[in-house]
């Protein structure tokens, strides 16, 4: 029985009302008078409803959908602005007793090099992704209790906020490990991280089970109930996410949205993050094996349905996807973009060779960072390293309302401002300095309250004196 309040996995996730949902949303996809009446409401960018998104998802009508992406692109910008926050995933470990068949680090894929990094090696990593600029990570690794328990995961987190090289400082730690219990979550949030990150993959339970066929992963409701137990041990902001193309997006796509709103519903908060991978090549993994790929229109048209669906959301797109659908995808609705990933095993420090292969999947876009905050500016948007929010205790409900208000770009434009600043001074090319400098210029016009404004000129003004870490 569906109960977006219930704490049962296959309950706020109910496989009937998904169906239900569909073949709702399929009987009403030329449904003009209802596509409307929900484009209405979405024009109020308060959100939708499962069944309304899944209306629109369904809908073909071209007219339709541009109107989709003309809203979508109009909420992101209300709510989030021009800024583009960056990051970059650093791998852990790739020791993993689960057997999940669409990942390279599945327990019997024996081609692949084992690796663990060392409090050493992490501080080789760490210091390689401040020499480029990066302030905020997301920490990846499999499950292994014996190579990977939450004993390592802490000291790893401990080890990379005390690595200070020159100008460069890791300030937000975002957490991407499995499914745990509640007082390894208790033990995550006083370490200090931001977002804990866990993807769902799939929502369908029959195809989670084949897909996870042995390890701790296979347990459908321990993995979909994770995010309420990391509520529980006090992390009040994560991020959800599914691998396209393992089941039917639709499917997906529901789930997904029911999942924010049992979130919403039990806690009062959302997720902070969606992320929208899909799946891709790598050692063992053939993505043609997996029937339900999507396309690029497809994609778009998901990205542009999920910022309608859920507006307070931040959304994620790594370097698994090229650099024209990350720049088609922006518009639409991604607020945080990853740059310059390594996605192998101690892979900033030292690029993995032929014989050593680590890696988790290709990337597609593989520019050096300096490459993307200038495209990312060319483009029209501001990148931005900041990390403020819960460095101010904005975290869970505190970041909500001031999201959902709308007055999280008081703080978002002026920070990213700074924070440019600073990667312009410490990182960038001539070439990026110079559209920098001209954007800082015109957007500090931008910023509307004048106390912020002239605050936010005097800190970019000491960071020429060698001041760094300022912070609304
Ligand atoms: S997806 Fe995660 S849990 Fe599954 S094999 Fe890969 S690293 Fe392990
Ligand atoms: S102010 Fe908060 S929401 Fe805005 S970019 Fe910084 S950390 Fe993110």
């Amino acid at each position: 029985m569906y109960n977006s309040k219930s704490m049962n996995a296959e309950s706020f996730i109910s496989h009937e009302e998904i169906l239900d949902t569909l073949e709702y949303a399929n009987k009403n996809k030329n449904n003009l008078n209802l596509i409307n009446t929900i484009l209405e409401k979405a024009s109020k960018e308060k959100g939708l409803t499962h069944r309304e998104a899944a209306v629109l998802l369904t809908c073909e009508d071209k007219e339709i959908i541009n109107k989709l992406y003309l809203l979508a692109e109009k909420i992101k910008i209300n709510y989030y602005g021009k800024r583009i926050v960056i990051f970059a995933p650093l791998y852990l470990s790739n020791y993993c007793v689960n057997k999940c068949v669409y990942c390279p680090y599945h327990i019997q894929n024996k081609h692949i090099t084992r690796k663990k990094l060392t409090q050493e090696e992490i501080v080789r990593e760490v210091t390689a992704l401040q020499d480029m600029g990066h302030k905020r990570l997301a920490l990846e690794a499999g499950e292994d209790p014996v190579n990977n328990p939450i004993s390592y995961i802490l000291e790893c987190i401990n080890t990379i906020y005390n690595i200070k090289h020159k100008n460069g400082a890791i300030r937000r730690v975002n957490v991407n490990i499995a499914a745990t219990t509640t007082e390894n979550y208790e033990k995550l949030k006083r370490a200090g991280i931001g977002t804990y990150i866990l993807f769902q993959e799939t929502y369908y339970k029959d195809s989670y089970e084949k897909l996870h066929p042995a390890g701790p992963k296979h347990n459908y409701a321990y993995h979909t109930e994770a995010m309420d137990r990391a509520m529980a041990g006090g992390i009040d902001d994560v991020g959800l996410g599914v691998l396209f193309g393992l089941e039917r997006y639709a499917y997906d796509f529901v789930g997904l949205l029911m999942h924010a709103e049992h979130l919403e519903a039990v806690h009062g908060v959302g997720p902070h993050t969606i992320s929208v991978p899909r799946i891709k090549r790598a050692d063992d993994i053939d993505p043609s094996a997996f029937d339900n790929g999507i396309d690029d229109d497809t994609f778009a048209k998901i990205c542009a349905l999920i910022r309608i669906s859920v507006p307070y959301t931040g959304m994620i797109i790594s370097t698994r996807e090229s650099q024209a659908v990350r720049r088609r995808v922006l518009r639409l609705g991604i607020s945080q973009v990853s740059g310059a990933s390594r996605t192998s095993v101690g892979g900033y420090y030292q690029p993995e060779s032929e014989e050593e292969n680590t890696s988790q999947f290709d990337v597609s876009d593989n520019r050096t960072l300096d490459e993307v905050v200038n495209w990312l500016m060319r483009l029209g948007y501001i990148p931005s390293f900041c990390t403020a929010c819960y460095r101010e205790g904005r975290t869970g409900d505190r970041f909500m309302s001031l999201c959902k208000s709308g007055q999280i770009q008081n703080c978002c434009h002026p920070n990213a401002l700074m924070t440019l600043k600073e990667y312009l001074e410490d990182y960038a090319s001539p070439d990026t300095q110079k559209i920098g400098k001209m954007i800082i210029q015109n957007e500090i016009k931008n910023i509307p309250n004048e106390k912020v404004r002239a605050i936010a000129e005097a800190h970019l003004n000491d960071m020429e004196h060698g001041k760094r870490d300022f912070r609304f």
